[in-house]
């Protein structure tokens, strides 16, 4: 075991919308918690609603924050988030940048998704489709629920609406007009590093035709269901993951933002099946030691 990855504050990450811990014995993070762990790092898997607005999943992250503070005697916590669980890090470090010590967005729709604009506008919430649609959404949501094997605490709260609305380009310019930390001034810039004592961090990824979609992605719904989802990106076409555009992730230092990885890839799904050439478990190990070096 190396020390590569020992981090001085323990590493917490948090899920994106119909986010888990692990799904009978299937992990969100797949193969990223061992390996970080194997390099020294204290990491935290954490559940929050996985159907919610991301102000409602930062409050529930602050309570468990203040626990794991408790539980490790740490001062702060290194929060990394995957797609919404990036705005709910950033809700979280906004409201109490002394717990935080570093705040990295992964594949997070920073600036809104294309792919929730286009469901908002084509499945309004008021019209049959858009009841249909929730509907089939929440039923996938409890049966998630109940196979959730990694989180034993009380049941979340669900609001789908708030859920999707949080993610619209609408929504995220509402949110980061109130939590602004981190956010790049231009379109496509790099935001501030250091905020309120808080470091900000991103990667992201893009469908990349010839890489992408080889290698073990060939076995793999998810990266034929993002190829389906870029087609309704017009603002960043043939510039996302499938779920998040390039330069909506950016935040704070922006690592990278053209990995050959999808919106799924990019935590490792599923089971470890991405494109030709990624890495993505590396990236994970690249930023721990990255976060060890800056003394967090
Ligand atoms: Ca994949």
């Amino acid at each position: 075991m190396t020390q590569d990855q020992a981090t001085r504050y323990p590493i917490v990450l948090v899920p994106g919308f119909f986010g888990f811990v692990k799904l009978v014995v299937y992990p969100y993070w797949f193969g990223i918690v061992p390996a970080l762990r194997r390099g020294g790092a204290t990491v935290i898997p954490v559940m929050v609603s996985a159907l919610n607005s991301s102000e409602i999943r930062g409050e529930q992250l602050l309570g468990r924050i203040e626990e794991i503070l408790r539980e490790t005697g740490a001062a702060k916590v290194n929060l990394i988030g995957h797609s919404q669980g990036a705005i709910t890090i950033r809700y979280a470090a906004a409201k109490r940048p002394d717990l935080v010590a570093s705040v990295t967005s992964v594949a997070g729709p920073n600036h809104g998704s294309e792919l929730a604009d286009y469901i908002e506008s084509r499945f309004p919430i008021h019209t049959a489709r858009g009841r249909l649609l929730n509907a089939a959404l929440l039923v996938v949501g409890w049966a998630m629920h109940l196979l959730d094997t990694g989180y034993r605490g009380t049941r979340l709260p669900t609001d789908l609406d708030a859920a999707h609305l949080s993610l619209t380009t609408q929504g995220m310019a509402s949110f980061n007009s109130q939590f602004p930390q981190g956010l790049p001034t231009t379109w496509g810039g790099q935001g501030a590093e250091l905020v309120n004592g808080v470091r900000y961090y991103s990667w992201s990824g893009t469908l990349q035709p010839g890489r992408t979609n080889r290698g073990w992605n060939r076995l793999d719904g998810t990266n034929v269901t993002c190829r389906i989802f870029a087609s309704t990106f017009t603002k960043e076409r043939g510039q996302s993951d499938g779920m998040v555009g390039r330069f909506s992730s950016h935040l704070g230092t922006v690592i990278g933002d053209d990995y050959p990885l999808d919106h799924f890839d990019i935590v490792n799904q599923s089971l470890g099946r991405v494109g030709k050439g990624a890495n993505p478990v590396g990236l994970f190990l690249e930023h721990a030691a990255r976060l060890k070096a800056a003394g967090l």
